[in-house]
């Protein structure tokens, strides 16, 4: 009964108070399963406001799944040129190309399959379960994040912890006739209502209960992030003093750039490591070989380390170079 009343409140605010936004529309079920691809892929990152011309233009463009398969590239790029994060529109292409070969032109309604495609981790598949398939599930973005930490007031690091919040999040209940407005709406209470700064209580549906309301305390806690350890192989390929890199289309860290040939390893035992450097929040414990023979079939370049000044090279790699020169 509970779950039913904070249910329909939410809902009831949000008949009468969403934005009309263009993948809202009311459409085919075909197209409402293209309409939440195209918008959750672009909304990742980037605002509603920004998105809403982009939609539309890319709409008018491309109207369906089939003709995205085929979409020529250059003219993609051109339509998404301004939204950045171009890995997105490349990996929406090739989400398009598998569900017209793999899925009869249409996306799947399981958590499994939808989180097998490019660009689609676990909020994106919820997300599409929950707004095109009206499943009732609740996909946790950063507006329905907020709006939980706050109604429940949830400020210590356990309490905040994913894991934790996924589990919290039940206090939502579900809505198993509306499941597909009962995700949108909590996300717009989010955006609309409990905002960032300056949440607007007295117009929220939920200020009876809500626990920050009571402590007048809306201050958000960030969750600190734990470095994580992770294990890597390095193999130097060296030829008349100079060493060799491959592009990375492998590793989601520094991709398309030019590092050198790596494998990650999965909790090795007895890792001796030669070095380690950080990325954002990863420590990279490094073991280096030196290989003699060089048979990768991926493009490569040879780099000259007295001229390290002159290549386009990130950090990472530059790093790697002056300790080896080092450790000669
Ligand atoms: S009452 Fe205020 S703080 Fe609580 S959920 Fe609503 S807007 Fe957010």
């Amino acid at each position: 009964m509970k779950d039913l009343i904070i249910t329909n409140k939410i809902l009831n605010w949000y008949d009468i108070n969403k934005r009309s936004l263009p993948w809202r529309k009311k459409v085919s079920q075909k197209k409402r399963e293209y309409y939440t691809l195209i918008s959750e892929f672009m909304l990742q990152q980037t605002q509603v406001a920004t998105v809403i011309p982009y939609f539309n233009r890319f709409i008018k463009n491309i109207p369906n799944i089939e003709k995205l398969s085929k979409f020529d590239n250059r003219k993609l790029i051109k339509l998404w040129e301004g939204l950045g994060y171009y890995s997105r529109v490349r990996n929406l292409k090739k989400t398009a190309k598998i569900v017209v070969k793999d899925f009869n032109k249409r996306l799947p309604q399981n958590f499994s399959d939808l989180k097998s495609l490019p660009g689609i981790g676990d909020y994106t598949a919820s997300a599409i379960l929950a707004i095109a398939f009206n499943e009732p599930i609740i996909p946790l973005d950063g507006n329905i994040e907020r709006v939980l930490k706050r109604y429940l007031y949830l400020k210590k690091q356990t309490q905040i912890k994913k894991e934790n919040l996924q589990e919290q999040k039940k206090i939502f209940g579900t809505s198993t006739k509306r499941s597909s407005d009962y995700a949108q709406a909590l996300m717009e209470l989010g955006a609309l209502i409990c905002k960032p700064i300056n949440p607007n209580c007295k117009k929220c549906p939920l200020s009876k209960k809500c626990k920050s309301f009571k402590n007048n305390d809306f201050d958000l806690v960030k969750s600190i992030k734990k470095d994580k350890e992770t294990f890597y192989k390095l193999n130097v390929y060296k030829k008349n003093n100079q060493y060799l890199l491959i592009k990375n289309n492998k590793f989601n860290f520094l991709k398309n750039f030019n590092i050198f040939p790596m494998e990650k390893l999965n909790d090795p035992k007895n890792f001796d490591k030669d070095l380690n450097l950080k990325m954002s929040n990863m420590i990279m414990n490094i073991k280096i070989e030196y290989k003699n023979k060089y048979n990768l079939k991926k493009k490569s370049y040879w780099i000259d380390p007295s001229k390290l000044q002159n290549y386009t090279l990130p950090t990472f790699t530059k790093k790697i170079v002056k300790f080896l020169e080092s450790h000669k």
